[in-house]
């Protein structure tokens, strides 16, 4: 019975560990725009063997090998996309696992993170013609329930929020703000509106209908800047009978989040209402680096408190979740401070990573799961 309980153990240390070391950071650059190419910018970002990014203030082609090892301005990621990489191509490496996860009934959450105008939409929502990683995701959802409708019964609903200066709103029902309530399956926006989906046709034009009730603001620095997090929440209960008769619930939940702009508030206008607003988002994301430090380093307090998208996201980065991060960058030279600021804060998040990987050597695994570590370090002992 001993040796049965080690493995248990043993399993529930794996699992552990490699729940710890998934988050992936992925980087993806944009086309250069007509606009850009306009005002005479040049390029200054390269990807090259679809990994490593070389950063350049130079225009010239060659100078950023070079520049590598004069200067440093050099990051490797999980996998870095291209401007020709396609839609399909970035879903498939970024967010079909976690597509197979939710209808494992487990949890995933992917977001794109970057300054304004770097691609963040267009990854996540993307065109009629070329939708992007929400859109790909549920058609890929709905394939994946095809192809197991001979197993129980799969309900695929939807939710469309936004976190904007603190405040929650539906962006499928908009109106007054939504309160968040604690209960037993966590934290709840209230009234929020579940959308049953049953085809992929009709989530498109949600979804942009939903976009375009997205908080948008003139700012200084940028013509229209997206100030808003906003966040897909795609619930997948399944339900089946087993051998006994026995109703088999899970649920799983994959959570798609369009970031606000990472620019520093500061960088527009200082001492107005939009650095306000800007001290908010820089609170929200603030509080979403230091949730994903505290939890791969198994603290103990998790700060979920410290921000409304931290609260909404609470069930969707701990225990069983699955994270995957998109940075966006934008390749003109115009653009290179906040380029060299995503891929800073990129390579940051892949880092926790790797720490994740040594935390849990040294078998320092979550407060609730010490005993049982404590346990195994001890069968550990007596089998040698
Ligand atoms: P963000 O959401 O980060 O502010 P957008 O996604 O709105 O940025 O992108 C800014 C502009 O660049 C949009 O016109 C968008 O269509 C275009 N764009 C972004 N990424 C790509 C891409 N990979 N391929 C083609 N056009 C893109
Ligand atoms: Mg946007």
């Amino acid at each position: 019975a001993k040796k049965e309980n080690a493995q248990e153990i043993v399993n529930l240390a794996e699992r552990t560990r490699a729940g710890a070391s998934r988050i992936l950071v992925f980087v993806r650059l944009r086309p250069m725009a007509k606009k850009e190419k306009e005002a005479g910018s040049k390029s200054c970002v390269k990807i090259v063997n679809k990994r490593d990014v070389y950063l350049t203030e130079f225009s010239n082609e060659n100078d950023y090998l070079r520049l590598k090892r004069v200067r440093g301005r050099h990051f490797t990621f999980d996998a870095s996309f291209p401007e020709s990489t396609n839609q399909q191509e970035v879903y498939c490496t970024t967010t079909e696992e976690l597509v197979e996860a939710v209808l494992q009934g487990r949890n995933g959450s992917v977001f794109c993170y970057g300054a304004t105008g770097a691609g963040k939409t267009y990854t996540m929502l993307g065109t009629v013609e070329n939708p992007g990683v929400m859109v790909l995701a549920i058609k890929d959802l709905f394939n994946k329930i095809r192809q197991r409708s001979f197993d129980g019964h799969h309900e695929v609903n939807l939710s469309y929020l936004e976190v904007y200066n603190e405040t929650v709103r539906d962006l499928l029902s908009p109106g007054r703000p939504l309160v968040l309530r604690e209960d037993k399956q966590g934290i709840l926006a209230a009234g929020l509106t579940q959308y049953r989906a049953f085809s992929t046709d009709e989530v498109m034009a949600l979804l942009q209908q939903g976009n375009l009730n997205r908080t948008t603001e003139p700012t200084r620095a940028n013509e229209t800047s997206s100030r808003s997090h906003a966040i897909l929440q795609v619930i997948v209960e399944y339900r089946t009978k087993d051998a006994l008769d026995n109703v088999v619930n899970r649920i799983g939940k994959l959570s798609l989040i369009d970031l606000a702009g990472s620019e520093r508030a500061l960088a527009t206008d200082q001492r107005t209402l939009r650095s306000l607003e800007g001290a908010n988002i820089n609170k929200s994301l603030l509080a979403l680096s230091s949730c994903i430090n505290a939890l791969v380093e198994g603290k103990k307090h998790i700060p979920y408190r410290n921000s409304k998208l931290t609260q909404l996201l609470k069930d969707s980065l701990g225990g069983a979740c699955n994270t995957v991060m998109i940075a966006n960058i934008c390749p003109s030279s115009l653009s290179f401070g906040e380029t060299q600021n995503t891929l800073h804060w990129a390579d940051r998040a892949k880092e926790i990573r790797l720490k994740a990987c040594e935390v849990s050597e040294e078998m320092q695994i979550p407060d609730s799961e010490t005993d049982q570590a404590k346990l195994l370090l001890e069968l550990q002992k007596e089998n040698r």
